[in-house]
């Protein structure tokens, strides 16, 4: 297949380009690189069925020759990231998202949304199941990437409904592993970034807000079972081993051996207070779990961000 990826060199979509050339497919990674970065795909560069284009996919995309597939991966993803990038996360999700889907409309290619277990806001249900329409802040901080995301949700509907394309609708929860920005301000790099240099590790609020961590390569096997699927509604994707944030930080700790003493910092406005992907669709749908645990997973981004401040 040849496939067009948005958001190619970022952390998930360098990682899933990685893989699909693996599987054989022609990648044509296409980044604006406001979060994405070069490093992530210049192993990739030499490869013949690697091609990546610098463009912004909120402005008209033209790409020549087939297209098999549309994977919209573009959109900033830390929340710190969005709230720097206000205007830009509401573009890329909904015009990004639309520009997306005509491209697959004009090649009659199949369509992914990477969409985003923020669509469930902070969910009065634990663990969240697709069934579970959210309980989002629509002029809250976060609301520029939640409602963003939401929105594309209903257009890539739309377009299934209207127009017949193939789409698939995947809800990442929290994922993490090489080649997350050092200081991109979510929670694994910062507490693995503070611990390898012994400053403090910043809990927000009392830290008693949970998560669950998929490590990237599980999240990647997901995708894939997912592009090769009938499914056309959300599918949740993500990790459901949930764990505190305090006792989070613990964990980074007592895995480095190193770190500061644990400092307690503000809750960002809307912080959700659990998240934990209720995966049963994906077991019976795709056949898929995740496989890889959090010390594991943990131990291989933390080698990898050792690995990176020597170069
Ligand atoms: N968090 C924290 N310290 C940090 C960064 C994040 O305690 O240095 C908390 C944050 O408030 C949230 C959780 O960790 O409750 C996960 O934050 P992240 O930014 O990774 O993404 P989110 O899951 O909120 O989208």
């Amino acid at each position: 297949m040849r496939i067009l990826l948005t958001g190619g060199a970022g952390f998930i979509g360098s990682h899933l380009a990685e893989r699909l050339l693996d599987s054989g497919h022609q990648v044509i990674c296409m980044d604006n690189l406001i979060t994405g970065r070069m490093e992530n795909i210049a192993h990739l560069a030499e490869n013949p069925d690697f091609e990546f284009i610098k463009h912004d996919v909120t402005e008209y995309i033209i790409v020549e020759g087939k297209v098999d597939y549309v994977l919209h991966f573009a959109s900033p993803a830390s929340p710190v990231d969005y709230l720097n990038y206000p205007i830009e996360t509401l573009k890329v999700g909904s015009l990004g998202t639309h520009n997306s889907l005509g491209v697959a409309k004009a090649h009659g290619a199949k369509f992914l949304l990477a969409s985003t277990s923020e669509v469930y806001g902070d969910p009065l249900v634990n663990p969240q199941p697709e069934t579970y329409w959210g309980n989002v802040n629509p002029i809250g901080p976060r609301g520029v990437y939640d409602e963003a995301k939401r929105f594309a949700e209903a257009i890539t509907l739309a377009y299934h409904r209207s127009h017949g394309i193939d789409t698939k609708i995947v809800r990442i929860f929290n994922t993490y592993g090489e080649r997350m920005r050092h200081h991109d301000g979510r929670v694994v790099p910062n507490f693995i970034d503070q611990a390898l240099k012994n400053e403090p590790m910043t809990v927000y609020g009392d830290g008693s807000q949970t998560r669950s961590f998929c490590y990237v390569s599980d999240l990647v096997d997901g995708l894939l079972k997912l592009l090769d699927s009938d499914l056309n509604e959300p599918v949740n994707l993500g990790n459901p081993n949930e764990v505190s944030i305090l006792d989070f930080a613990r964990k980074i700790k007592e895995i480095t051996g190193c770190g500061g003493e644990i400092v307690f910092k503000d809750l960002p406005t809307d912080d959700p207070k659990v998240r934990r992907p209720d995966i049963s669709k994906a077991k019976e749908k795709l056949g898929w779990e995740p496989v890889v645990g959090l010390n594991r997973g943990l131990e291989r981004t933390i080698k990898w961000f050792k690995e990176s401040y020597e170069k």
